[in-house]
């Protein structure tokens, strides 16, 4: 689709039509990134207070949290003084998602579910307004690139399970302007399928999991392809830390900038890496923490779990939410321009491949479509052998005799037919010692 009519026919009416003025929003997110430190500080704070007089006001859960602590919304002027109230779990939020949520909000509320990454799948409520702010930041970003909305994207992601969310998913890919390449379909016959099918799209940039752009570029080395051709403007990486042995690789495949995007479903964009290499924080919509195993404020340079606060959604505010990933926060200045501040990722979420028995691969995200029922509160699967895959499962009270039947058949469509698939059902899946829940461990000795 040409560029005008996917931007001003197709995205921009569409997303004004669902109570999304994303044009609105980016001329005032564009302004803010130009904004002095102790501006965009000032303007952060402001809508903390905003946000914190929201949640004691008209959020159910807060209003007995601020009571029981006894404390009031002038207690809460800026970041620091967040501490004075609890980090909020993943689990608070599974098991408080109602009393979180507004129940007086008027405006239409969108429903989102996580990514699952942490093989928790949680619900969130969101209003148009934060939504459009979420993808004004997103275009903010890419701007830095020269990536425009409506460019032409290849999008390196999950594709549903069932056919009429796979039909969706494809008719939000044509307006959006974009084709998708499956992340668990990352084969070499695939591959060289859809570079075909790339090269006659003729992208603009490339968006998508890390380790699924990597595949593709293993695969596209191995069959002597070069990529330079495609002049790409940039390539995305999202939803997994990029790692040097990546990093190395997509020097060599691509004469475009590689960037690095960290991000959740949550809260979207939290940092984005400029042309100077940095990772700015979106610190005028997110409040965001680093903290140490007793909740306090790490220095900066020091590894701290990410807390973050969305300063945007008021019907269902999330605050001092622990993302479950580790960071560093950082009090350098960047030499780019912008004086958003800087972050560094240390731990993102380590996702993996699925070997199959025929050496094929499947992203390990695809756990995270197949396993995503509402029968399931958590999961994680183990890779026994190549024909071995363990689940550990914790049932959510909607779990019946017939869900696992249907868990495997989700499983199997992917996995192939002859794999030994296992169940094992438990109260609660053992953490990671960063208190993160690794959803997919290969037990393989080969990896990719
Ligand atoms: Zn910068």
């Amino acid at each position: 689709m040409n560029k005008f009519i996917a931007k001003y026919l197709c995205y921009l009416p569409v997303q004004y039509l669902r109570g999304q003025n994303v044009k609105k929003f980016l001329q005032l997110v564009n302004e803010d990134q130009n904004k002095s430190l102790s501006e965009i500080t000032n303007l952060r704070d402001r809508k903390l207070q905003q946000i914190i007089h929201t949640a004691y006001k008209n959020i159910p859960y807060y209003m007995k949290m601020f009571e029981e602590l006894n404390i009031s919304p002038r207690d809460i002027q800026c970041i620091f003084d967040l501490q004075k109230l609890p980090v909020l779990s993943k689990r608070e939020v599974l098991e408080n998602e109602k009393e979180l949520i507004d129940p007086n909000f008027s405006d239409r509320l969108f429903l989102r579910k996580t990514g699952g990454s942490t093989g928790m799948t949680l619900h969130f409520m969101r209003e148009g307004r934060a939504l459009a702010l979420n993808d004004a930041i997103m275009f903010r970003c890419y701007d830095w690139y020269n990536v425009d909305i409506g460019d032409r994207q290849v999008r390196f992601w999950g594709v549903p399970v069932a056919a009429w969310a796979r039909r969706k998913e494809q008719f939000k890919d044509f307006l959006a302007n974009r084709i998708r390449i499956s992340a668990f379909d990352i084969s070499k016959s695939s591959c060289l399928k859809q570079y075909k099918k790339i090269k006659e799209f003729k992208p603009t940039y490339f968006y998508g999991y890390t380790t699924a752009i990597y595949g593709f570029c293993l695969f596209m080395k191995e069959s002597g392809i070069c990529l330079d051709d495609l002049n790409l403007k940039a390539v995305i990486c999202t939803a997994e830390k990029m790692y040097p042995h990546h990093r190395k690789l997509f020097d060599e495949a691509f004469n475009c900038p590689v960037v690095d995007e960290y991000g959740s479903s949550e809260n979207g964009i939290i940092a984005f890496q400029c042309r100077k290499g940095n990772m700015h924080i979106m610190s005028d919509n997110l409040c965001v923490e680093f903290l140490d195993e007793n909740d306090n404020p790490v220095a900066p340079g020091q590894p701290g779990r990410v807390v973050v606060t969305d300063l945007s959604c008021h019907a269902m505010p999330l605050i001092r939410y622990d993302i479950g990933d580790i960071g560093k926060p950082s009090v350098e200045k960047c030499s780019c321009g912008i004086e958003l501040p800087l972050m560094e990722m240390v731990e993102g979420r380590k996702e993996d491949f699925i070997r199959k028995k025929n050496g094929e691969l499947v992203h390990a995200a695809y756990l995270c479509y197949t396993l995503k029922e509402d029968t399931v509160h958590e999961f994680k699967m183990y890779q026994k052998e190549t024909d071995w895959l363990n689940v550990q499962i914790v049932k959510s009270p909607f779990f019946t005799d017939a869900s696992e039947r249907k868990l495997e058949e989700n499983l199997r469509s992917a996995l192939g037919k002859d794999v030994r698939i296992t169940f094992e059902y438990l109260d609660q899946i053992p953490r990671e010692k960063s208190g993160k829940l690794r959803y997919f461990v290969s037990e393989l000795s080969e990896h990719v």
